[in-house]
């Protein structure tokens, strides 16, 4: 397991399952990663995913940068795991 330093700037959060080649556009209902609208940019630094799984107690959040120079691999952690 590695533990990351990450640089998320300006965060799109995510909430319905979606993929984005590059972080979206900041236009208040486009958020499209393919804009080509000059009034929506700039574009976001890093996307934020949550989702709800059925228990309602869970909720998994997925850090999504697209530049390397936003993660730092800070430590390598070994680990096994037991039974
Ligand atoms: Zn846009």
């Amino acid at each position: 397991m590695f533990v990351v330093r990450v640089v998320l700037g300006n965060v799109f959060v995510c909430r319905k399952p979606t993929q984005f080649r590059k972080p979206p556009c900041t236009g208040a209902k486009c958020h499209r990663d393919d804009c080509m609208d000059q009034a929506h940019q700039p574009f976001f630094h890093s996307v934020l995913g949550t989702h709800k799984s059925d228990d309602v107690r869970l909720i998994f959040r997925e850090f999504v940068v697209y530049e390397k120079s936003q993660a730092y691999p800070e430590f390598l952690v070994e680990y096994e795991r037991q039974q």
